[in-house]
């Protein structure tokens, strides 16, 4: 990510605590939660740290973290078990005590009522225990209380691990802390380019654009150029994103974050173009995709998935000779596919696919990760080869992802741009 120009907007730290976070018992879900309410809400997360159930390393993180940054957050260990001890970790890291607050320990009278082993008592009522001068965040459910703190260059923030818990405090929090909220990320969808190329156009495009964080996500084929607020307005936002999306040209997408699935669906909804497939080696990756926009029906009929060359040949009329001689994964087959299933369903425009996923089944003339794709669209049939690497999964990936662009390319573009 580019700097943010210093002082655009304040730093934000969290710290996630458990040490079943750090050994990977469990998967940490708050720390990208609280990171992203804090963007939301204003502040620039820098920084992330899952730390053990462990006081003295929390109070060293959370002391050298509250140096240098305006806002740190905790999450975690704040219950009423041994292994709770973020609330002694904070108090020691501020150098404040610890007291009682009456409000919340007559709140956890009932709780106390419930116990059967004496002792237990006495860990219940930890729970009470504040830092000196905090604001406390009442539970709306649960028993432990957030804490908001002032500290020498801003505020620490306490809050429970579960995340039913520590959603209504965290909000609570950043409310009463009353930043104005930052624009949202603006994410530009790009489909079979370099990630290095579009890193460096989008670079260049930004480059009179200073406030605009610049983030390139990759997955299988497709490229997410995201822009980040740091110190800009939405409309500047949406004024770089506009020409970062001119400068990549058809290999983007999307301007507003769309799927590219949800392209192709857009596209094909606003010329009322009806779609079909036939998916061999993805198996209805693309049916998937296509179907989870809604509003799909109106546009997709359906896929037929022909795995086996039978079905090829029974369902799709794929002829007898054209898998004997070229082979399932051929450039006839997927044109004979494509126009089979357009035949069957009547759809406008028709995609096959039929590939080789791997990891067995490749040869020296088509090694795994060779995929055919076609499309049949009006009197044309058009097919494409294409060799993906990368293991089973990804190579189904690359192809269901390919497979959606085709479509997209093969219908006419709106004439208002990328969606
Ligand atoms: P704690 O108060 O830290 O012991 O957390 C209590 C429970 O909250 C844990 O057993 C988890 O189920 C949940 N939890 C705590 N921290 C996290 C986290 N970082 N991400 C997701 N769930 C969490
Ligand atoms: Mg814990």
């Amino acid at each position: 990510m580019t700097p943010a120009p210093a002082g655009a907007y304040p730093r934000a730290a969290v710290i996630v605590v458990g040490t079943e976070l750090v050994a990977g018992v469990r998967v940490d879900t708050n720390g990208a939660e609280v990171a992203g309410a804090l963007a939301a809400a204003g502040y620039i997360a820098t920084r992330r740290e899952i730390l053990p159930d462990e006081v003295e390393i929390l109070a060293e993180r959370i002391a050298a973290l509250v140096d240098s940054h305006e806002l740190v957050v905790v999450t975690g260990g704040l219950g009423p078990t041994h292994d709770d001890v973020t609330r002694q970790a904070a108090a020691a890291a501020l150098g404040l005590p610890l007291g009682t607050d009456s409000v919340i320990e007559a709140r956890l009278q009932p709780v106390l009522a419930r116990h059967r082993i004496p002792d237990a008592a006495a860990q219940v009522l930890r729970q009470a225990h504040v830092l000196e001068g905090a604001r406390i965040l009442m539970p709306e459910r649960g028993t432990a209380p957030g804490q908001l703190v002032p500290t020498a260059h801003g505020h620490l923030v306490l809050l429970p691990g579960p995340p039913h818990e520590l959603r209504p405090m965290l909000a609570e929090a950043l409310r009463s802390l009353g930043r104005g909220a930052r624009a949202e990320p603006r994410v530009i969808g790009c489909v079979g380019i370099a990630e290095s190329d579009a890193q460096l156009t989008a670079q260049k495009v930004l480059a009179p654009h200073p406030g605009i964080g610049l983030t390139v996500l990759a997955r299988p084929a497709l490229v997410d150029i995201v822009l980040i607020d740091e110190g800009v307005t939405s409309d500047e936002l949406d004024l770089a994103a506009r020409e970062i999306a001119e400068a990549i040209g058809d290999a983007c997408y999307s301007t507003s974050g769309a799927m590219l699935a949800q392209a192709v669906i857009e596209r094909a909804s606003s010329r009322r173009v009806t779609l079909s497939l036939a998916e061999s080696c993805t198996g209805g990756l693309i049916a998937a995709a296509l179907t989870s926009v809604p509003g799909a029906s109106s546009v997709f009929l359906g896929s037929v998935v022909t795995y086996a060359d039978d079905m090829k040949r029974e369902l799709l009329g794929v002829q007898e000779e054209t898998l004997r001689d070229r082979g399932a994964v051929s450039g006839e087959t997927a044109r004979e596919m494509a126009s089979g299933v357009r035949e069957l369903t009547g759809a406008d425009v028709a995609l096959a696919v039929t590939g080789i996923a791997g990891p067995a089944g490749g040869s020296t003339a088509k090694p795994v990760g060779t995929v055919w794709f076609a499309v049949a669209s009006g009197t044309d049939v058009t097919s494409e080869r294409c060799h993906f690497s990368g293991d089973r999964e990804i190579v189904r990936a690359r192809a269901t992802a390919t497979a959606l662009d085709l479509l997209r390319r093969a219908l006419p573009p709106p004439e208002t741009g990328p969606a």
